[in-house]
């Protein structure tokens, strides 16, 4: 078989950590406001974005929900890590938010079996963000 022209293509892993990285900055510039503040909308506390967290709803460990827009947003550290994901106030939110019906297809599509994404699909997803970061950067900039 020939070989592809391509020298050193990155990892899967290194790919992986870079989508979740381009993502996660994206939902934290997307949850702020123009002063690049972050309000979390579990406990109102109001936070600079670099100190913001990228909560998932559905957990990462669920390939299908992991990049998606709707199931993530921009938390505090104590919603997130010392209360555990506040994760009772997160669904009431997410129902709010979304609607409940929506939610219930979310949590019974998580329970299904969903494959990794592969390297194509990553590199897609950090193309994809690194084009909305600019957009939104341009946004927020006052
Ligand atoms: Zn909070």
């Amino acid at each position: 078989m020939a070989k592809t022209k391509k020298t050193k293509s990155p990892t899967k892993t290194k790919l992986r950590q870079k989508a979740d990285s381009v993502f996660s900055t994206f939902v934290r510039l997307r949850d702020s406001n123009k002063q690049w503040i972050v309000t979390c909308p579990l406990c109102w506390s109001k936070l600079p974005r670099k100190k913001a967290q990228n909560m998932h709803f559905i957990k990462r460990s669920c390939w299908f929900y992991r990049y998606d827009e709707m199931n993530c947003h921009a938390w505090c550290y104590r919603c997130n890590v010392i209360l555990s994901w506040n994760y009772i106030a997160y669904t009431r939110w997410m129902q709010r938010e979304y609607g409940i019906d929506f939610i219930d297809h979310m949590i019974d599509e998580s329970k299904k079996l969903h494959k990794e994404w592969s390297k194509e699909d990553y590199q897609k997803i950090i193309d994809t963000y690194t084009e909305k970061i600019i957009e939104y950067s341009k946004k927020l900039t006052v």
